[in-house]
């Protein structure tokens, strides 16, 4: 099931998508709530048509910071060594992390499909995209086996971790590079656990109209049951908790000379099943 948030007249409540038929079912309440509810609702409307609503990100302003992870496709963290950027790695032998490298960013740089990332002018001028598969926590918990963690998990959505690369290396941590405004596009919605095998799903990156990346999630190094058995191991996940777990090879710093965005560029990202995630730099 596709689970949208949609603002409509003062209205800003969850919906479900029924794409093919080009309409929103209203639920009368908020993504967050849903997810905690553990079953769906019924619909408190017929359904809008899509073109009569606006979609948000699926969590607008997720209750906190969204978990990230580095590094975690083979090709990826090779050609982020490389690059020179990479902080947490100045030798080859340091290129595959041993554990996963977890950061975040803040819950206020989450931005709908359709809206622009908007371009730090004077700040930084190394924009990078990164698209990424995002898992949203369903039902919470601390200490998580990963032979448990799919029941943990409510859906799926994409995510583009944008990143200022000469901010991400001269903080050495990477918050700052990786939370400006608008940094988190997240979208286009949000789909549930039961709709897609998330061990094999194709992603792709495109700029304009160049493909710059083009994966399967099958090549994680570490893969979601690990993640979640690692972050809720001393840290007790919460309903509506977003994992982004990291970018395949092709980002910009990847190309020699490095190839950044600009404003006036269009970044698309597709997951199979997930849908298209389509953003302005300006
Ligand atoms: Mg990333």
């Amino acid at each position: 099931m596709k689970l949208a948030t949609i603002k409509h007249g003062l209205a800003t409540e969850a919906a479900m998508i029924d794409e093919e038929a080009g309409l929103a079912f209203p639920l009368g309440i908020d993504m967050t709530t849903l997810i905690m509810l553990g079953q769906m609702p019924e619909p408190t409307s017929r359904g809008l048509p899509l073109s009569s609503v606006a979609i948000l990100a699926p969590i607008p302003l997720p209750a906190r910071n969204i978990f990230c992870v580095g590094k975690n496709y083979r090709a990826h963290a090779q050609e982020f060594t490389r690059s020179g950027f990479d902080s947490s790695a100045k030798s080859e032998a340091e290129t595959i992390p041993e554990a996963p490298i977890i950061f975040t960013k803040v819950p206020q740089s989450v931005i709908a499909s359709g809206e622009p990332i908007l371009y730090p002018r004077g700040l930084s001028d190394k924009i990078d995209y990164e698209a990424e598969l995002a898992v949203v926590i369903g039902v919470g918990g601390r200490g998580i086996d990963r032979s448990d963690a799919y029941d943990h998990v409510f859906g799926y959505t994409i995510v583009n971790d944008v990143t200022a690369r000469d901010l991400q290396s001269l903080h050495k941590q990477w918050l700052i590079g990786k939370s400006l405004d608008s940094f988190c596009p997240m979208g286009p919605w949000l789909v549930t656990a039961d709709e897609v095998d998330v061990a094999n799903l194709g992603i792709r990156c495109w700029v304009n109209d160049e493909l710059r990346q083009d994966a399967n999630t099958a090549d994680l190094i570490f893969d979601i049951p690990i993640l979640i058995e690692t972050l809720s191991a001393g840290i007790t996940l919460q309903p509506g908790d977003i994992i982004a777990t990291g970018t395949p090879a092709g980002v910009g710093l990847g190309f020699d000379p490095p190839r950044f965005l600009r404003p006036g560029d269009r970044v698309t990202v597709e997951i199979d099943g997930l849908g298209r995630l389509v953003n302005d730099v300006r």
